[in-house]
């Protein structure tokens, strides 16, 4: 069998050449005689690969040299907890609310201080970003949180919030390196990597050194506190090591590739065929106000749950896999990655119109 297209959210698509060198590596890392796998991640040949993937990932981001690059496990979840844990110094944090990832965030907080809903777009099941030009940003904010690609309703902020001068935190695990980002603007930016990047169990955080401080909340696990393992260079436990490994070999494919620049350029063609299609499309229609439309996750229905479930069984079965939609969108979502080739796009318009011709009359 074959390689599908796969549109699925997460995990999600890789780039073959990356899959290739890893299994033509497995037996026999360069020369170790051993996997990436089998090996210590305190021997020398792991430093080299974690210390690349770092360095390689600075490269394509251009991360300042005041910011921490931290290889962490638990999932974009994780953070989740951790970012108030380390963070809410006066125990006061904003979000704003455009998703399930973005409310799950908040609700967690809620655990650890006081957490304001300061805007939300759930009035219209996520459809659009809300303005966030002049929020009522708390006096006494640790943080403004936001999701800026919310992976399950297709939207991306365009423009990021004015937080009137508070540290921006910002989950972008599924709009990771598919566009050039200016890290200033943030304190931490941070992502699950199994959307955009790489296999799932690695979180990768970007964080500001101002903000890695002794004063966590009292009781925050050792294994929890930013500190500990940027002082260890997210080494301070065994980090979750196949899994940066195949990231490294991804920013390597990225910077081959031109970087994000170049990368930005391909993702806006490829979403452009879809969106495009979608726009003239008497049969299909996008669920996203189009200013707010993401490049990498493109919900969509016909308006009919029957031909919805029927779409999705017929493109199955040619080779277009994980069209459905999340159940509270319902419809049709394809994630197209950076990892998913222009040809997987345009195959799947053209599946689309005769499946568009066949069920209109
Ligand atoms: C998938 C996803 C998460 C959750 O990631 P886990 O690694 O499963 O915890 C969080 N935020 C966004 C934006 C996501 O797409």
């Amino acid at each position: 069998m074959g390689r599908v297209y796969n549109f699925s959210a997460g995990p999600a698509v890789l780039p073959e050449e990356v899959l290739k060198e890893a299994a033509a590596e497995m037996l026999d890392y360069n020369g170790t005689g051993m996997s990436v796998m089998e090996m210590s991640h305190r021997s020398k040949a792991y430093e080299t690969i974690i210390k690349e993937a770092e360095q390689d990932l600075r490269d394509l981001m251009n991360i300042p040299d005041n910011y921490k690059v931290l290889f962490l496990q638990g999932g974009a979840s994780q953070q989740f907890a951790m970012i108030p844990m380390n963070l809410m110094k006066n125990k006061v944090a904003d979000y704003i609310i455009t998703g399930q990832w973005a409310k799950k965030a908040y609700q967690e907080a809620q655990i650890y201080g006081k957490a304001n809903a300061v805007a939300s777009s759930a009035d219209k099941t996520f459809s659009y970003i809300p303005d966030c030009s002049d929020l009522p940003i708390s006096e006494d904010a640790d943080y403004v949180y936001i999701c800026e690609n919310n992976t399950i309703y297709g939207t991306k902020f365009k423009k990021l919030p004015n937080t009137k001068g508070k540290t921006l935190v910002a989950d972008v695990s599924s709009c990771f390196l598919s566009e050039p980002v200016d890290v200033t603007k943030y304190g931490v930016i941070y992502g699950g990597v199994q959307k955009n990047v790489g296999p799932a169990g690695v979180v990768i955080v970007i964080i500001r050194e101002d903000l890695i401080t002794e004063d966590t909340l009292p009781g925050t696990p050792t294994m929890l506190k930013y500190k500990i393992h940027a002082d260890n260079e997210s080494l301070y436990n065994t980090p979750p090591a196949y899994g940066i490994y195949i990231c490294g070999k991804v920013f390597k494919w990225l910077k081959k590739l031109g970087g994000l620049e170049a990368m930005k350029v391909i993702n806006e063609k490829k979403a452009a065929v879809l969106y495009d299609f979608l726009d003239q499309s008497k049969l299909f229609k996008g669920t996203v106000v189009k200013e707010d439309r993401s490049l990498m996750n493109v919900p969509f229905v016909t308006g009919n749950e029957e031909l919805d479930a029927k779409f999705v069984k017929e493109a199955k079965a040619a080779g277009f896999e994980n069209l459905k939609g999340h159940r509270t969108v319902g419809g049709m979502r394809a994630s197209i990655y950076n990892a998913m080739p222009m040809e997987g796009v345009e195959k799947l318009v053209e599946f689309m119109k005769k499946f568009e011709e066949e069920n209109t009359k």
